[in-house]
């Protein structure tokens, strides 16, 4: 014989799932409420209140007995007499139902739609790689400007620096800086009467 199973809700209320829940069947198992419908042409059995049953914390075995009241429903445990008010069977079925999703849910993949769908968009709108520049404009001890390139990849802490100076035509990098080849290949800077190039990379000749 199958194992039975009794989920504990709390101190008072503890249900069962029933031969008829998510299904109907030819007979009615150990559902103790239920009705028939015809099904081709033959009877079929369908519990009343969702294949779950309510039982008795103390006394598991036991099956609580419901019955109206002034302000909504009341179960009773034939054996121990605890009264139980409930608001409604419906809104007590939602409860255990829950309480089974909690079982069912426990281990599931949690899936980050914005991960998900966000990268994509990203592609469509920003079609180069995730580069951060930051420029800072200084004069240096010779009264002529210095423009500073900071360039850092998007989830690196590192970065590189650049010194552009263009009254003297420099484009330098500073040394204690991570190494430009490792993010970038080709810097251009146009300048009035001359363009600046530096290219990096392995396959360099
Ligand atoms: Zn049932
Ligand atoms: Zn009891």
């Amino acid at each position: 014989m199958e194992k039975k199973i009794i989920y504990k809700l709390d101190d008072d209320i503890s249900f069962r799932k029933c031969s008829l829940f998510e299904t109907n069947g030819t007979d009615h198992g150990d559902c103790t409420n239920f009705h028939t419908k015809d099904v081709n042409w033959s009877d079929h059995y369908f519990c009343n209140q969702e294949g779950i049953h309510f039982h008795c914390t103390k006394h598991p075995e036991i099956e609580l007995e419901r019955a109206d009241c002034s302000d909504g429903e009341v179960l009773t445990c034939p054996k121990c007499k605890n009264q139980i008010h409930i608001g409604s069977t419906h809104v007590l079925i939602s409860r255990c139902l829950r309480a089974l999703n909690r079982e069912i849910f426990k281990d599931a993949t949690l899936v980050r739609l914005d991960d998900w769908y966000v990268p994509e968009l990203k592609e469509k709108t920003k079609p180069t790689p995730d580069y951060r520049l930051i420029t800072n404009v200084k004069t240096d001890k010779d009264g002529d400007t210095i423009v500073v390139l900071y360039v850092t990849y998007v989830g690196s802490e590192d970065k590189v620096q650049f010194f552009i100076k263009p009254e003297k035509g420099q484009l330098t990098t500073d040394h204690k800086d991570l190494d430009p080849a490792k993010i970038i290949s080709k810097i251009e800077v146009t300048l009035k009467d001359r363009k600046l190039i530096q290219t990096y990379g392995e396959d360099q000749t």
